[in-house]
């Protein structure tokens, strides 16, 4: 354990960043990068946060590893649209967020794979993209490979030292200047520590009891990804911060329901991969809605329609591949399988609606007509000929709280900004613990994205700061 209380000299050179998730790994690499000490307090045993369980994969374009070549400004319009209504408030400032997300994205991807050697040369189609550029490796999920590279390159450098089972309680100011941070150190003391800080606290997803209680009191009872955990915004607010979209929070249409413990309030969440790489979704043996449509969309078509319990309240969707599929996304599929949250089985072990489901489809996908619910991308799915005893992949799917949008109103040099759109001195934010970049709807891999351009981003405005003051 190093010492918690700097003395001046020090405290004038150091930077603090609260939670190890990627903003915060991303914005320590470049602290260290400009020859910056940095002390990451993360309040969890291990670093990595919610980052680490990341398992769709992270948005770029352009990038050596698309297939298609797309139009430059495709994923700005495609978070736009994804962003919707909410683009009618603060629209400068989400434009100038949403064009330095897009246009740092080839810049994110390269970063690591070039400088942090991680893979990501597997390329999918989301839903609400326009074009495939979602990466991810051909090895482990890409939150554990991006949170392993940067963990290993900054373990290397005598500038970087992590304190784990640390809480931050506080954040210190002096003349509305941030000087650092309170916090609770393992043997349950508090202690300060001196320096500008980068807050990247991540979302207040799994805060059922607080923040999500305060601002969408109708998603009570919804399963979560998260780990139950106090959201950290309110300690910005303090200092000054302002809030943004906040009630805007994410219902991923595909948590798994498992079938050793189906009422547990924390589910696995069934990658979005699955869907962009050919899955399909059925509600009683009948597909429903383009599986590719914005996440949000989906979610409403399945809870517009009976839940099937209460406590926690969930729906029961049965999420299909065909083998093509499972072999496209077979690292993931593989891991369900071994957790018993999805099944290898034939057609007829479903339902008969459902081979009359697959019939269509298959007719639409063999003679290219259009699929009456619009999906356009089919993937590798390649179940022409369904009989019953066709093999499928199955698992169990229900909504589920996954990410919140809403946060601290930064700007693009990642500054928390007050109520009057002016900077806090000695406070930078990045990562979910932010808002305003999505808008009302996230486009998935764009969390990871806003992680790496945002968390660098401020790790560069800090080490500035520290070196010339401004
Ligand atoms: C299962 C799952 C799969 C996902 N898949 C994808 C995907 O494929 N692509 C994508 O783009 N996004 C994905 N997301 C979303 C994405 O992973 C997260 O939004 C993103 O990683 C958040 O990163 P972060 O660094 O902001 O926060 P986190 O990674 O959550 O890290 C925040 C850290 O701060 C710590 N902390 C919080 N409060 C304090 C405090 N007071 N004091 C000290 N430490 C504190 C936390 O313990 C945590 O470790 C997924 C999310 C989940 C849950």
């Amino acid at each position: 354990m190093f010492s918690t209380i700097l003395d001046d000299d020090m405290s004038s050179k150091c930077a603090i960043v609260v939670g190890s998730g990627l903003a915060g790994l991303s914005a320590a690499s470049q602290l260290v990068k400009h020859n910056v000490p940095v002390r990451v307090l993360e309040r969890a045993a291990k670093p990595g946060g919610n980052s680490i369980k990341a398992s769709s994969g992270i948005n770029g374009a352009p990038t050596n590893f698309q297939l298609f070549a797309e139009p430059g400004d495709a994923f700005y319009s495609d978070t736009v649209l994804s962003a919707g209504k909410r683009m009618s408030s603060f629209t400068t400032e989400r434009e100038n967020l949403i064009k330095t997300l897009t246009e740092g994205s080839a810049g994110a991807v390269h970063w690591l794979v070039e400088e942090r050697g991680v893979d990501l040369s597997k390329v999918a189609q989301l839903g609400g993209h326009s074009y495939a550029r979602t990466h991810r490796g051909a090895g482990p999920p890409p939150g554990f490979a991006i949170i392993s590279a940067l963990m290993k390159s900054l373990k290397k450098s005598p500038l970087f030292h992590l304190q784990t089972s640390c809480t931050v309680t506080k954040v210190l100011q002096e003349k509305k200047r941030v000087i650092g941070v309170e916090y609770i150190d393992p043997n349950g003391n508090y202690e300060e520590l001196h320096g500008p800080v980068i807050f990247a606290s991540g979302g207040f997803g799994g805060d059922a009891k607080g923040l999500l209680a305060q601002y969408r009191p109708d998603l009570a009872g919804y399963p979560s990804t998260n780990d139950p955990r106090p959201g950290t915004q309110p300690l910005l607010t303090e200092a000054g911060a302002q809030l943004i979209d906040m009630d805007s929070v994410q219902v991923h249409p595909t948590g798994f329901v498992d079938p050793a413990d189906p009422t547990s309030p924390l589910k696995f969440l069934a990658a979005e991969v699955l869907r962009g790489e050919g899955g399909i979704l059925l509600l009683n043996g009948k597909r429903f809605i383009n599986e590719l449509n914005t996440r949000e969309n989906v979610a409403n078509a399945i809870t517009s329609t009976s839940s099937t319990s209460e406590l926690p309240r969930q729906w029961e969707v049965q999420l299909v591949l065909d083998e093509a599929t499972y072999n496209a996304a077979k690292s993931h599929v593989d891991f369900y399988l071994f957790k018993g949250l999805m099944r290898k089985t034939t057609i007829s072990e479903l339902s008969v609606e459902a081979l009359e489901t697959f019939k269509s489809y298959a007719i639409t996908i063999s003679d290219n007509t259009e699929d009456p619910l619009g999906r356009k991308f089919f993937g590798n799915w390649a179940l022409k000929e369904p009989t019953p005893e066709s093999v499928v992949y199955v698992g169990t799917v229900t909504p589920i709280i996954h990410y919140t949008m809403g946060g601290v109103l930064i700007n693009e040099k990642s500054e928390a900004l007050t109520k009057d759109s002016k900077r806090i001195e000695g406070v930078w934010s990045a990562g979910e613990i932010t808002g305003g970049i999505h808008g009302g709807n996230r486009l998935g891999g764009s969390s990871l994205l806003e992680c790496v351009v945002f968390g660098r981003i401020a790790g560069d405005q800090c080490a500035q700061y520290l070196n010339t003051g401004k």
